[in-house]
Formats: structure tokens, C-alpha cells, sequence
């Protein structure tokens, strides 16, 4: 019998670059649109544009089936704790897309009524500029959020990312 032994690492970083590629072939979108923006994610996935050759193409209905959240539009104060509820209400691991400049930083809506930036109230993995983003910018930023998907490692303790957006949001 040989004494032979596999390198160090071998066997985690095999199974690390499996579930990467799981995770990444098979993201579940929430259904969720809160402005203009969403007419250009709708696109994405009709058709033309056919977001369903990436292995997404079904959008849930319940956040608790879903792995991925695009906030597509303009976040309104009174919309924000909806926003974070179905964040919330997401299964680990999770990831969010911030879609536009409205979203990524209020845009043109610089007053009371609007959240100046979703990262105010969940983690945001990327952001998509554009006013609106076409849907193949939308498809661009899903491909590059695979990327870091698959070099993601298997236990990202991403409630630690939580805590600490949580923990700035309290200093504000
Ligand atoms: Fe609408 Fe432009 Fe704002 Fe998107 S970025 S929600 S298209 S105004």
C-alpha cells in the first residue's frame, strides 16, 4: 500500500471550485423591482436577451427561494425596511446587485424622499452604472459577480458584512 498523500489543500480547494461553480450556474433572482430600471432587467431576462443561458432565469417569488437581489431602481425612504425584510428573508449565501445610479447613490433624486444609496441598508457585492443600465450591462455585472462567486470561499461569513453595515448605519 502506498504512503503516498494528496498535496496540502488539495481536497477543500477541489470542493471550494464545486460549489463555486454550483453556486454560479444556478443564481435564483428575486422578483423585485422598484423603479424604470426594472423595465431593463425584465428585458434582460425576456427573449432578446435571454439571461436564461446563464443558468438564472427563474425569478422567485419568494425571497426565501432566491440567491440574488437586484435592486433595480430609486430606494424610497418608506421602501427601504421592505428592502432589507426581504434581505433578510433571503437564505445564506446571498448576494445583491445594486442596478443604476439611483440605486448605487440616489442618482438625480438628491432630496428626503430617497435613499442615497442601498448600501445604506443591505451589503451590496456590485455596483452597475447607467441610467438606465441595458440589459447587457445588467448581463455584464451578473458575469462579473459569477467571477467572485467562484473564488468565493465555501464559509464566507458574510453576517460579519452585515454587522458591520448594520454597525455603520447606528453610527450615522
Ligand atoms: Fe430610473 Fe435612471 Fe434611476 Fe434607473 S437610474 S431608476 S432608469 S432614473
Amino acid at each position: 500500500m502506498s504512503n503516498e498523500t494528496a498535496p496540502s489543500g488539495f481536497l477543500l480547494t477541489t470542493v471550494e471550485d464545486f460549489a463555486g461553480w454550483a453556486r454560479k450556474s444556478s443564481i435564483w433572482p428575486v422578483t423585485f423591482g422598484l423603479a424604470c430600471c426594472a423595465i431593463e432587467m425584465m428585458a434582460a431576462g425576456a427573449s432578446r436577451f435571454d439571461l436564461a443561458r446563464y443558468g438564472m432565469e427563474v425569478f422567485r417569488a419568494s425571497p426565501r427561494q432566491a440567491d440574488l437581489m437586484i435592486v433595480a431602481g430609486r430606494v424610497s425612504q418608506k421602501m427601504a425596511p421592505i428592502v432589507r425584510q426581504v434581505y433578510d428573508q433571503m437564505a445564506e449565501p446571498k448576494w445583491v446587485l445594486s442596478m443604476g445610479v439611483c440605486a448605487s447613490s440616489g442618482g438625480m433624486f438628491n432630496n428626503y424622499a430617497i435613499v442615497q444609496g442601498v448600501d445604506h441598508v443591505v451589503p451590496v457585492d456590485i455596483y452597475l452604472p447607467g441610467c438606465p443600465p441595458r440589459p447587457e450591462m445588467l448581463i455584464n455585472a451578473i458575469n462579473e459577480l459569477q467571477r467572485q462567486m467562484q473564488k468565493e470561499p465555501l464559509l464566507t461569513h458574510r453576517r460579519e458584512v452585515v454587522k458591520a453595515v448594520e454597525a455603520a448605519a447606528l453610527e450615522a
